[in-house]
């Protein structure tokens, strides 16, 4: 049982509003209009049309008087910003690297960094993808091998850390394939697509270890550092009495080098970098940030903009911040599970990912269970979510089969500091209230199926 008024479970606020944006209440009529014209899609929406809008933590965070007031400060200079200057102090003192490019947002860092430390044909491992890392590692030659431990693939599955790489299978790939074939170790704290898994610092340490004995790199993917800082904190034995700062010092210790997302931990709408400890890499970076990004000291940011993620990285270390966006997260989860709603376990950093394969048991995978939930959440509650299923698996680009993943979701991912317990709790009344219902929940079948990354335009209409 879920009990809403105790503060240690799921912390208020630790903030107060003095800024805010009206949200339309939309009829159950306009907003049966509004899906169909949508295609049934969410991506298809506009945004004026949801209630509470669940797509992305990315950039939809909401930011600080501090920050804002750091936008009237930008230094719009074209070269050696100040802005830049404290850009650079706070990530060396907060992640302790050497080096800082920045860049427009994470896919920038990752572009240069794809670009410069890998040669074709080599190896890079890493826990679980992201679309536009191994993107980038792909098209710069690489050949991504997952060396994720096995249990973040499976979704019943309540353990922690499930975002931890697999020791085993590292060493064995570097048996296999010679260090010298090995890019770097690409390590993402949390991992987005296992549902915002953690990973552990004595995990951290250990690929650090085994990866320093062959000269290999480790580069993380820190988009959700602060989120990963805090389940470390919460669940690693010796890590309850350190502070977020101290954490976040010592697992970016283990690290080379780090891209970074600023539109997620950093609490900004856009922005991030790329930071580096390697004097030669920095080098090749800067010469590539100019050809992609724009000079080194602004790599296609503006000045405000790098002012609100200095601040923004700063806001995130905050203890009672951190705990309170962790355990927001967690207390949508905690009311599903009361209802008896399926989720992913445990609950993740950023987000709730509803299990629509046992959510819509009377609905095969051919049916599109995971669009059909969040095309039905939406007409129910106004509550815009993701599919995270078979439409977003694609097809075989060889045969033009189906892929049939194993995780059939919806995600519902939360924006820091922009909704409070209250708007959670209408989404969890809006899945119970489905939940009763969805024997009702009718398949779908494509109308429109475009070639690449379907899930964004897709359309669809009822099967009958
Ligand atoms: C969002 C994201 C990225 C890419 O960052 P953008 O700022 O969207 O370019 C990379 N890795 C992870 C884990 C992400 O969630």
């Amino acid at each position: 049982m879920v009990d809403i008024f105790d503060l240690k479970q799921y912390p208020a606020e630790p903030f107060k509003i003095k800024s805010v944006e009206t949200i339309k209440t939309v009829t159950k009529e306009d907003r049966i209009k509004a899906i169909e014209e949508a295609g049934y899609n969410t991506f298809l929406l506009k945004s004026e049309d949801c209630y509470i809008d669940l797509l992305t933590d990315s950039g939809t965070n909401a930011m600080s008087d501090k920050q804002w007031a750091g936008i009237m400060v930008g230094d719009e200079a074209y070269a050696g910003s100040k802005n830049f200057l404290k850009l650079e102090k706070v990530v060396k003192e907060v992640f302790g690297f050497k080096h800082l490019v920045p860049t427009h947002q994470g896919r920038g860092a990752e572009n240069i960094l794809s670009s410069i430390a890998i040669k074709e044909g080599q190896y890079v491992p890493g826990n679980m993808y992201f679309t536009t890392t191994r993107y980038h590692q792909e098209h710069n030659g690489g050949i991504f091998v997952d060396v994720i431990r096995d249990e973040a693939h499976d979704a019943a599955l309540d353990v922690p850390f499930k975002g931890n790489i697999d020791l085993n299978k590292l060493e064995k790939l570097i048996d296999e394939k010679g260090a010298e074939n090995i890019a770097y170790v690409c390590l993402a704290v949390t991992v987005n697509l296992a549902g915002g898994q953690p990973v552990s610092m004595k995990n951290m340490r250990e690929v650090h270890e085994l990866c320093s004995k062959h000269g290999i790199k480790v580069m993380y993917d820190a988009t959700r550092f602060a989120e990963n800082a805090y389940f470390i904190k919460e669940q690693e034995e010796g890590y309850q009495d350190k502070s977020i700062r101290e954490i976040v010092k010592e697992m970016f210790s283990y690290a080379d080098g780090a891209t970074m997302s600023g539109k997620k931990d950093g609490i900004v709408n856009i922005g991030g970098f790329l930071a580096l400890n390697d004097d030669e890499l920095f080098g090749k970076a800067k010469e590539l940030v100019v050809v992609y990004e724009g000079m080194p000291s602004y790599g296609g940011m503006a000045g405000r903009d790098m002012e609100a993620l200095a601040i923004g990285l700063e806001e995130s270390l905050q203890d009672s911040y951190i705990e309170y966006r962790v355990k927001q997260v967690r207390y949508l989860g905690d009311r599903l599970k009361e209802y008896g709603i399926p989720i992913i376990e445990p609950a993740g950093g950023h987000a709730i990912f509803l299990d629509a394969r046992r959510f819509c048991d009377h609905l095969t995978q051919d049916e599109f269970p995971a669009q059909a939930l969040a095309a039905a959440i939406y007409v129910e509650g106004g509550v815009r979510s993701m599919e995270r299923g078979i439409v977003s698996a694609g097809r075989d680009v060889k045969t033009g089969e189906n892929h049939y993943p194993k995780l059939e979701t919806v995600r519902l991912t939360i924006p820091r500091r922009v909704y409070t317990y209250k708007h959670l709790d209408i989404v969890a009344e809006t899945c119970k209230h489905l939940y009763e219902h969805r024997k009702d929940i009718k398949g779908l079948k494509f109308t429109y199926e475009p070639a690449q990354l379907r899930f964004f335009t897709a359309r669809f209409e009822h099967i009958d």
